[in-house]
């Protein structure tokens, strides 16, 4: 809980999900027993779930020349083959994974929008309406966010190809998100908005698209990706005549709403910008690593009290535990030093609250007022056995894997004993797409 661990809790969850009170030392029996310890859902607030179907498949050297942006490369030549059926199919089981390891809600950044022509399809948000099929299926929480994709760089460069699935205008943008607004009404789905970067989305656009959100939802959440790979700096400062982040705080009302996904490369003095805004920072460690981005400069954004949480991005990782053990573990082979966030328990707790923030959703944190999002771990996990409460999470993320043994989603018990209820039929799907996506 917000503060520290207690025993014998009572939590009572009203009938919409939501967590009414919660009670300490209680000696209740009623109700469902949660037979091990309880932490609250960690947030993923970074995903493009179709990726998923591509993670392990651009591992193959090619004479050392592979980067972000060959691998980005071999990624469109996915993205421009699976249809509204695969989005859907690949998207459901990426959600069971994630929530078989304690993910419990997921922000999607969705930037496949039309036909592999480039045409939109009749419906407009054919695809977003596969994703929130695909997360209503699954039962993870959704923070679904259409992506705005204007250009191919910096400049207002004409988009590519390969990129005629993701580019809508402005006006084709206003009518996806007024198709989606009304499957937002659920407490368990939240819309947003996601200029997809300062290389996609030029300033003008990012006005426009801010003056959109202001006549819609002032409060919807805003994510872009930011300063991941260092040419997009260099590309900044020749356009822009400023680093990415430097620019952002200075020219948008970055807020609390806001999330930074990767800002991987900051000055001290960006790392201290950023964090003064209140905007989280998406933490992305296995897909970061993956691609060689670089490694996110803790210490100074954490002094600058700076906001995080942790997604997977990519999906070559699905894991809190994995994603929170490899972010400390680059801070020390950086550093070469140990135990740079001050507990992987603390670092849990600060992603899962702020993850809540950047969800923009009620979730993160074990209080009344959110929702009854709960992952139960494996106390006969070997990891978890023997006394000490205090580093039970510690050990979840440093030693452990495999340790999540129940989970709720807004007090739905979604996977029981480890295993999902839906999975095997949503396993079956996945495997006839994955075979006619890369056999047939
Ligand atoms: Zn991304």
């Amino acid at each position: 809980m917000p503060s520290g661990w207690a025993n014998d809790v009572r939590i009572d969850v009203d009938a919409s999900g939501t967590i009414t009170e919660i009670t300490p030392d209680s000696a209740t029996r009623e109700g469902i027993h949660l037979a091990g310890p309880v932490v609250p859902g960690m947030p993923n607030i970074h995903s493009h779930a179709f990726q998923r179907a591509f993670a392990g498949r651009a591992e193959r050297a090619h004479g050392g020349t592979d980067t972000f942006w060959t691998w980005r490369r071999a990624m469109y030549d996915v993205a421009n083959r699976i249809d509204p059926d695969d989005v859907e199919v690949i998207a459901a089981q990426l959600y069971v994974d994630l929530l078989r390891n304690g993910f419990t809600s997921v922000a999607e950044f969705h930037y496949v929008h039309h036909q592999p022509d480039g045409t939109p399809y009749a419906n407009r948000a054919e695809l977003g309406e596969r994703i929130l099929a695909a997360a209503s299926a699954s039962g993870i929480g959704l923070t679904l966010l259409p992506v705005l994709y204007r250009w191919s760089d910096f400049g207002d460069a004409p988009p590519r190809d390969e990129q005629r699935r993701f580019i809508n205008d402005l006006d084709g943008y206003a009518a996806l998100l007024d198709a989606l607004a009304p499957h937002a009404s659920s407490p368990a789905v939240r819309l947003g908005i996601a200029p997809h970067s300062l290389r996609a989305v030029g300033p003008r656009d990012l006005d426009a698209v801010l003056a959109l959100r202001a006549s819609r939802d002032a409060t919807m959440p805003v994510h872009l990706h930011i300063a991941e790979v260092t040419g997009e700096v260099e590309r900044a400062l020749d356009v822009l005549g400023a680093r990415p982040v430097e620019w952002l705080v200075a020219n948008a009302p970055v807020d609390e709403r806001w999330c930074a996904v990767h800002a991987v490369h900051l000055t001290e003095a960006e790392s201290r910008a950023l964090a003064q805004t209140g905007a989280s920072v998406a933490l992305c460690p296995s897909t970061e690593g993956n691609l060689g981005d670089g490694v996110f400069d803790w210490p100074a954004y954490h002094r600058a009290g700076g906001r995080a949480g942790i997604g997977t991005d990519s999906h070559v990782g699905l894991d809190p535990a994995e994603e929170l053990r490899w972010f400390e573990y680059d801070q020390r082979l950086r550093d070469r030093r140990r135990t740079v966030a001050t507990s992987p328990q603390d670092l849990y707790v600060q992603c899962a609250r702020d993850g809540g923030v950047a969800s923009g959703r009620p979730i993160g944190a074990l209080a009344p007022g959110m929702r009854a999002d709960l992952v139960v771990l494996d106390p006969d996990h070997s990891a978890l056995a023997g006394g000490d409460v205090e580093t039970i999470v510690d050990r979840w993320i440093i030693a452990g894997g495999g340790c999540v043994r129940d989970v709720f989603v807004g007090g739905e018990h979604v996977v029981v004993a480890g295993s999902h209820k839906d999975g095997p039929g949503i396993r079956r799907r996945y495997a006839v797409t994955m075979n006619n996506l890369w056999n047939g």
